[in-house]
């Protein structure tokens, strides 16, 4: 059994072909299709802009850009994520203050934000792990406190809700959704930026694409077809494929499916792993919407076998299962650049030790949930 899996669909071929056929294939009538569905999923006005780009990681580099973030600021984010969430801040020259994490939660710790500024703090950058919020009312009011900025990593969080409101309309600065191949809906590769700053949604439309006053399909089809652009910075190669935009058209659409089910194995697992000398997934609040991108345990300290050769048994029994994360704090490249120990962030350590990553996807079924209770049960004698 996979960790995970994409659930691709007739309807997705069939819209792929079409833009194949189509004649256009790189970023066109697909991917505007794409973005304003994606602006209708989260409730949109006019004021909402969304912005396909071809990576989350592409997207959090634009937003952050955009903002303003570069040499001499630091960007205040959670040791425990991936490190794309972290690395866009140094393509900027900017440095990354990493914190520790709410151990209930798994989400980064407000207090630990509020002690880590300093006066060349910018911005925060929460990631809502898993799936499941990370605390925004907390961290926006240490935002207007301080006049800082809050750029979101909500690769996990589609869709989530905190205080009954969804993720990508909380009124941070930018959100920044993914499309990788194991999120909750997929387009191979892709992100959406997602703020209701006219300048930021300025700035990163032109950033996203070499930093060109106007898109090949803007000047294609504009009334008068017109063949100037002017290019006003040295910008990126950010723009989604239509190609990529036909998958996503469809993955949006079965996102509410996709949801019940990934709440039905998560509850699945909840019951089957009950009792167990483990600690399961954090709830979200009452009313609230986890993602269920992941669902991670925490062995017990007397499970009576390390993580490691935890791993190893469900391996051996064919269940694939993963480790998220391991913290930045332990790579080489973190580490070293900013003198990081384990002894500063000990709930991110001591979660790091004890959690496993088991299968959640769509195709999965509750007998398939069954098997990896029974393998988690096993591995555990
Ligand atoms: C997947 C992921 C990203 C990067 O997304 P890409 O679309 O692959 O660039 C960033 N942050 C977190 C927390 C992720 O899980």
């Amino acid at each position: 059994m996979p960790f995970a899996l994409p659930e691709i669909g007739d309807e997705e071929i069939a819209e792929v072909v079409s833009a194949l056929k189509s004649g256009w294939v790189t970023t066109g009538p697909k991917t505007a299709q794409f973005e304003r569905d994606f602006g209708a999923f989260l409730g949109a006005d006019e004021g909402l802009h969304c912005i396909a780009v071809n990576s989350a990681t592409a997207g959090l580099h634009l937003a952050l850009e955009a903002v303003g973030i570069g040499p001499g600021d630091e960007v205040i984010t959670t040791t425990h994520t991936f490190t794309a969430t972290a690395e866009v801040v140094r393509y900027l020259g900017a440095d990354v203050r990493l914190v520790d994490i709410d151990p209930a939660t798994l989400n980064i710790d407000p207090a630990a934000i509020e002690a880590a500024i300093t006066p060349r703090t910018k911005a925060l950058l929460p990631v809502h792990y898993a799936g499941l919020a990370a605390d925004m009312p907390a961290i926006l009011a240490i935002a207007q406190r301080h006049g800082l900025k809050v750029i979101e990593d909500a690769a996990h969080a589609l869709p989530t809700t905190s205080g009954g409101r969804l993720v990508g309309t909380l009124g941070s600065d930018a959100t920044v959704f993914s499309f990788y191949a194991n999120k909750t809906i997929t387009t191979g590769e892709g992100g959406m930026l997602v703020t209701r700053d006219a300048a930021l949604a300025k700035r990163a439309k032109v950033m996203r694409l070499h930093g060109m006053s106007r898109d090949a399909f803007d000047r294609f089809t504009a009334t008068v077809p017109s063949w100037t652009y002017e290019i006003v910075a040295p910008g990126f190669k950010y723009n989604l494929t239509d190609i990529a935009a036909a998958l996503g058209i469809h993955q949006l659409r079965r996102l509410p499916g996709f949801q019940q089910q990934r709440e039905r194995l998560a509850a699945a697992y909840d019951a089957a792993l009950a009792g167990l000398p483990l600690r399961l997934p954090p709830r979200a609040l009452s009313g609230d919407t986890h993602a269920w991108h992941l669902y991670v345990v925490r062995l017990a300290d007397d499970a009576g076998v390390p993580r490691d050769r935890f791993i190893e048994r469900l391996y051996a029994a064919g269940i694939g299962c993963s480790v998220h994360y391991i913290p930045l704090h332990l790579h080489p490249y973190w580490r070293d650049r900013y003198a990081l120990e384990p002894s500063m962030f000990p709930h991110s350590q001591h979660a790091y030790e004890r959690m496993v990553s088991l299968p959640l996807y769509t195709r999965m079924t509750e007998a398939d949930v069954a098997r990896v209770a029974d393998a988690v049960r096993a591995a555990l004698r």
